[in-house]
C-alpha cells in the first residue's frame, strides 16, 4: 500500500507539521528544516528535536522528508555561492540526522552556463564534501528537475551521472516528482508514457533507488521545462494520469508526497484526498 502525505509548514514549531499531519489523517509528510527563504540558520534546539521525533513515533508518521532549501546551489560555478551551498548543505544534513528524518530531498543544482558536466562534478564534491563534515547517515535523494533554466538533473541520465561522480554515489536515493517529469518530457500521464519514463530510471539507475514520489499535477505542457505545481486532477497529467500512476507495480507501494500550491486549508484536504481516490481509497 502507497503511502500519502504532503509538504507541511514548520511555522510556530516542528510539532506543528506533526500535528497538522495527523489531523489531516497523513502517513507521511515532508518538511523544511529551517527557513526556506535564507541560507542562514539558527541551530536547532535539543528539546524541541526530540518532542518532534516522539509525536512522529507516537503518531506513525513515517517516512519523514527534508527538503533542502531552495537558495541551496551545488552546482553554482561562482566559488562563493558554492561555498554558502556546501556548509548549508552540510547543515541540512545535521539538521536532518537531529530530526530523525529518513531522507534528505536535494535539487541537483543549477550550473548558470558553465554546462551539465562541470556542474554534475561539483554537485558530486558537495555531497561527499557535506557528508564527510556532518558525519550524517541520512540519505540525501535527489530529485528529477523539470529543466527550467540551467537546472542539472533534468533525465534520468543527468541523475545517474551524478551518482557515477560521487563516491557516496551508491548510496544516494531518488525523489521522483511528477510535474517535473511532466515538464521535462516525460508523459507520466498515460500508460505508454509510464512504460517509457520506469524503463528509463530503472536501465539508467534502477528502481530499487527510488523512494517516494512527489505527487503533483501539472499546469504547464508536456516538455514545455516549466515548473508549476497543480492540484491533483486539475493540471495536465489529470486524475486518469494519477489513476495510471498509482496502479503501476514500480509506483504503488511508495511513499506519496503532495507539493500542490495550498491557498486554503481546504486545498491539502481535496488535494489528499483526490490521491488517495486515484489509488482506489474511499474518503
Ligand atoms: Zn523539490
Ligand atoms: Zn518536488
Amino acid at each position: 500500500m502507497a503511502r500519502f502525505g504532503m509538504h507541511l509548514s514548520i511555522a510556530g514549531g516542528f510539532t506543528n507539521a506533526t500535528s497538522r499531519a495527523v489531523e489531516l489523517g497523513c502517513d507521511c509528510f515532508q518538511i523544511f528544516s529551517r527557513n526556506p527563504r535564507t541560507l542562514r540558520a539558527k541551530p536547532i534546539d535539543r528539546g524541541a528535536a526530540d518532542a518532534f521525533r516522539s509525536a512522529v513515533a507516537q503518531a506513525g508518521l513515517e517516512p519523514v522528508v527534508v527538503h533542502v532549501n531552495y537558495l541551496v546551489n551545488v552546482a553554482s560555478p561562482k566559488d562563493e555561492t558554492y561555498e554558502a551551498s556546501v556548509s548549508a548543505l552540510t547543515d541540512e544534513l545535521l539538521r536532518a540526522e537531529i530530526l530523525g528524518a529518513d531522507y534528505l530531498v536535494l535539487h541537483p543544482g543549477n550550473h548558470l552556463g558553465s554546462g551539465v558536466e562541470a556542474g554534475s562534478e561539483r554537485i558530486a564534491r558537495a555531497i561527499d564534501r557535506a557528508y564527510e563534515d556532518s558525519g550524517s547517515s541520512v540519505m540525501i535523494s535527489l530529485e528529477n528537475m523539470a529543466g527550467a533554466g540551467t537546472e542539472i538533473g533534468v533525465s534520468f541520465g543527468e541523475l545517474r551521472s551524478i551518482c557515477d561522480l560521487s563516491e557516496r554515489g551508491k548510496s544516494l536515493g531518488i525523489c521522483f516528482d511528477t510535474c517535473h517529469a511532466y515538464g521535462a518530457g516525460y508523459d507520466v500521464s498515460t500508460d505508454r508514457g509510464l512504460d517509457r519514463t520506469l524503463g528509463e530510471l530503472d536501465a539508467e539507475i534502477g528502481l530499487d533507488r527510488l523512494m517516494f514520489v512527489h505527487a503533483n499535477d501539472s499546469k504547464g505542457q508536456l516538455g514545455a521545462a516549466r515548473d508549476r505545481h497543480e492540484h491533483i486532477g486539475e493540471g495536465l497529467i489529470g486524475v486518469a494520469g494519477f489513476r495510471a500512476i498509482l496502479r503501476r507495480k514500480e509506483l504503488r507501494d511508495l511513499p506519496f508526497i503532495l507539493e500542490t500550491p495550498v491557498n486554503s486549508p481546504d486545498d491539502q484536504v481535496r488535494d489528499l484526498a483526490a490521491l488517495r481516490a486515484a489509488a482506489g481509497e474511499g474518503y
